[in-house]
């Protein structure tokens, strides 16, 4: 059986031109648009690279952005001090902190910080009590896309035993949270799950958000689930490559040529062979992220115009 793949990109795409229609009808009627500010402290390459993609898709959207930097030096309290004036400022609807921060900063504090009303990525208690009590607040943007891109799939959550490996409070926990909501049958397992391999074979639908290359192999899978895999590794190695991805010339190509390929959580070729659907790494779960963070932007303007009407 050859699964079926979930068009990550696609769905992606769309969400993001729905966002952009809604702000060109605001902007259209002289209304401002709406505004997110990236904070970033220090030089980790891969931050940066993330915040780019973020002002980029902005841009794009017609919406406004602004990306506000602080050296890896950088005290807590200078980093609080931005986050402070971010929350004064009007035209700001969205902040989000790229992390990680450096590690004499106080992350838990900083995040804190956010007005949960400007909370866009979703990590401020207020915001993750919100989600714990179906409440409206604002849905840390992996699990939120993924939410979607099952919806838009038409995948059926309710009643369907759904399995989540990871427990981080980014993915794991909330992704957990918004399928229970959806009336899935929910287990989250972790780094000390007992037999692993036999709880994620209980899954109509199974999560890996773990960030081990290819962990979960054939006997993870029961025949026709739906694979959302969320991990993000790299593979450097070219027989190690072959091994993951079989005879897929166009990968092994990547690492001869590029150096790298990227690989999920999953074996590619037991989501391939065993799951009806699944999500590719890159271009499944990575693309929702950054449309739902636009979107959440979005929200937080409505919700702010709408507070101050
Ligand atoms: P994390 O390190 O915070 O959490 C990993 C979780 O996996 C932990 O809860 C741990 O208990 C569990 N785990 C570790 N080893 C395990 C094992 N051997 N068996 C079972 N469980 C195990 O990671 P995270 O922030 O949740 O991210 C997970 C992956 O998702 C990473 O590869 C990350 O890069 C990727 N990610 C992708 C996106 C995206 O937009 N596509 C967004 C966020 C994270």
């Amino acid at each position: 059986m050859a699964g079926q793949m979930l068009d990550g990109k696609a769905i992606g795409s769309q969400i993001q031109a729905e966002v952009a229609e809604k702000v060109a009808r605001l902007t259209a009627a002289g209304r401002r648009p709406p505004g997110l500010a990236a904070v970033l402290v220090g030089e980790n390459p891969a931050s940066r690279v993330y915040v780019g993609s973020k002002v980029r898709a902005c841009a794009s959207l017609g919406l406004y952005s602004e990306r506000v930097e602080r050296p890896s030096d950088a005290t807590t309290e200078e980093v609080l001090a931005v986050v402070a004036g971010l929350n004064a400022r009007d035209e700001v609807d969205g902040i989000l902190v790229q992390l990680p921060l450096p590690p004499q900063v106080d992350e838990k504090a900083v995040l804190e910080a956010v007005s949960p009303a400007k909370d866009v990525d979703g990590f401020h208690p207020v915001n993750v009590g919100n989600l714990v009590l179906d409440r409206p607040g604002f849905v840390p943007c992996t699990p939120a896309g993924i939410l979607e891109l099952l919806r838009r799939c038409s995948v059926p959550l309710q009643g369907a035993r759904a399995v989540v490996v990871g427990r981080s409070h980014i993915v794991g926990k909330p992704v957990a949270t918004l399928l229970l909501r959806e009336h899935a049958t929910v287990t989250i397992c972790h780094s000390r799950t007992a037999d692993l391999a036999g709880v994620c074979r209980e899954a109509d639908i199974l999560v890996a958000a773990i960030g081990k290359a290819a962990l979960l192999t054939h006997e993870f899978i029961r025949p026709g689930a739906v694979v959302v895999d969320v991990g993000i590794n790299r593979v450097t190695d070219l027989e190690e490559a072959r091994r993951l991805f079989g005879g897929d010339e166009a990968r092994l190509a990547q690492v001869r040529e590029k150096g790298s390929t990227l690989v999920g959580d999953v074996l590619p070729t037991a989501m391939w062979e065993k799951a009806s659907r699944y999500t590719p790494v890159p271009g499944g779960v990575g693309p929702l992220t950054i449309a739902m963070l636009m979107a959440n932007t979005l929200a937080a303007y409505e919700r702010r115009a709408g507070a101050s009407a």
